[in-house]
């Protein structure tokens, strides 16, 4: 009973929020132009928008439409002219289009957002919490004949929905530009400012993580291992993801998120952000120098000690996103060799181009000269990197593929950072998942729920120790085998069995 009211206000909640792209007018004045552009480029604006000036719009795409087509125009003659200054971003749309709407949404912002956000949260918990009734771990309860869990319609659904948000998050904010507005109270109360699509993105992945998080650790509340792995990914992603960068921002100095390193934070070293910190101060420095340590020295000394898993388990915003949104996904992972190929070419591939695009970013920096080798452009590299990886990779496939690839397709095909921890643990850690092969009973469990499309049971079965690459030390293939055969373990790396090709069984096992 609990859990159908859940569902319906969720649904209700939802279905509002999508209904809020419709619930505005808008109407473009000068006063609009002046507030967001500046002199270079707003002469030409009001001269480009003269038409539409004052004329009262009642449908978002159409005004969205009409404004993106006004400022590609304009965008079109500077980018002839070489006049970057002039040039018109995204965000400044989103701006545009905000500050000209008016209508039940603009003067009714906190309603909206508790109609919205407020009860899909009641919502969603009111789904999930019943379920601390029933037994802890996983169930195996109709998941490969649930439409959402096997890849049918309703998992396509969502899919398509992931999809299409993600491109329109990255490429056309302007569409959503109603949806950024719904969360203005929430910004205007952290940091006194309006709501820019980031900020509309860190609240819904935060309110994500939290949610689904509650839900993960119902599930797996048997498991203290998955119990405190869950609070961590909450933490980092909440305090330091999300509200540290705005309160950084909110006192003047240059914000940045302290657990994002690259390769992943693929930016790190272009001219603007570089610059930004060494001209903002003790601060700015310390970011900096933050930055580099934590990818030089952290990475390995953590990964040695602990495997990936202290990162892409426990601290990574993207894998808390795939622990816990992603979590009703883990099994459709694809487990092939064929699969296991594709992702060591793929990945390894994106880390050495991440690691040339750095390379030609910093030769400019330093140089001045636009042509790595003398052929190479920088700001070719920097621009196929950006759209492929950082936004189409990570973002559209990478989140948006969860209801038909599993919720590590991004960490386990794409991300640079995942390959760079995982040849580290692959040669030098201490971690490894120890089978006690002659307690397997071949269920299975361990293989279908594996995110990473390791098969888990081909070495529990043989009695080998997992040393995988790839494996991020999720630790679920142990919580949810029945009879306690894996263990997720840090200990000396020269006993790590590799290789066995006879079953070892329990106190049998000589390492
Ligand atoms: S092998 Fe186990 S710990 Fe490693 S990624 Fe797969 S499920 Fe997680
Ligand atoms: S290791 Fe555990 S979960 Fe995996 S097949 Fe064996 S008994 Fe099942």
């Amino acid at each position: 009973m609990l859990q159908k009211l859940g569902l319906i206000t969720f649904i209700a909640a939802f279905g509002l929020f999508l209904g809020t792209l419709s619930m505005n007018n808008y109407t473009l004045t000068n006063e609009v132009l002046e507030k967001n552009l500046k002199d270079e480029a707003l002469f030409d604006a009001k001269i480009e928008f003269a038409s539409i000036i004052d004329q009262p719009y009642t449908n978002s795409f159409a005004f969205a439409s009409e404004v993106s087509k006004g400022i590609e125009a304009l965008n079109k003659v500077y980018n002839a002219q070489q006049a970057w200054d002039k040039k018109i971003y995204e965000d400044t749309i989103v701006s545009i289009i905000k500050a000209s709407s008016n209508g039940y949404l603009s003067d009714n912002k906190s309603l909206i957002l508790f109609l919205t956000f407020g009860l899909s949260i009641i919502g969603a918990l009111l789904y999930f919490l019943p379920s601390i009734k029933q037994e802890a771990g996983i169930k195996n309860n109709g998941i490969f004949f649930n439409p959402a869990t096997n890849r049918k319609w309703l998992g396509m659904l969502i899919g398509t929905f992931l999809i299409l948000f993600y491109i329109a998050l990255y490429f056309k904010p302007q569409y959503i530009a109603n949806w950024i507005m719904v969360v203005d109270p929430v910004s205007k109360f952290i940091n006194g400012g309006e709501a820019s699509r980031w900020f509309m993105y860190g609240f819904l992945y935060t309110i994500s993580v939290l949610v689904m998080g509650i839900r993960y650790i119902i599930k797996y509340r048997h498991s203290k291992y998955q119990i405190i792995r869950t609070l961590s990914i909450i933490f980092f992603q909440t305090c330091i993801a999300f509200i540290l960068p705005e309160i950084m921002s909110n006192l003047n100095l240059p914000s940045a998120d302290l657990k994002n390193m690259w390769p992943l934070d693929y930016s790190f070293f272009f001219n603007y952000r570089i610059d930004k910190l060494i001209t903002g101060g003790t601060f700015g420095i310390f970011l900096l120098v933050w930055g580099i340590v934590l990818f030089v020295v952290g990475v390995p000394v953590m990964t040695y000690f602990f495997g990936k898993r202290w990162y892409c388990s426990w601290v990574c915003g993207c894998g808390g996103l795939a622990e816990t949104l992603g979590d009703p996904f883990r099994q459709l992972s694809d487990k092939s060799t064929k699969a296991w190929k594709i992702e060591r070419y793929l990945i390894h591939g994106i880390l050495a181009f991440a690691i040339i695009m750095t390379i030609g970013v910093l030769y400019t920096y330093f140089t001045g000269s636009y042509n790595l080798l003398g052929f190479i452009p920088t700001e070719w590299l920097k621009s196929t990197y950006g759209f492929m990886i950082g936004s189409i990779f990570s973002g559209v496939v990478g989140t948006g593929f969860y209801p038909l690839m599993g919720s590590r397709v991004w960490c386990r095909f794409g991300c640079p950072l995942a390959a760079y921890l995982g040849i580290i643990q692959r040669f030098k850690s201490r971690f490894r998942i120890t089978t006690n092969g002659g307690q397997c009973i071949s269920c299975g469990n361990c293989s279908t729920y594996c995110e990473m499309g390791i098969d888990v049971r081909a070495y529990a079965q043989k009695g080998q120790d997992i040393v995988r690459s790839s494996c991020v030390g999720c630790g679920v293939c142990s919580a949810v085998c029945p009879r306690g055969v894996l263990n997720l373990e840090n200990a000396e790396t020269g006993t790590r069995i590799m290789l066995a090709p006879e079953v070892l069984l329990g106190n049998l096992m000589e390492k």
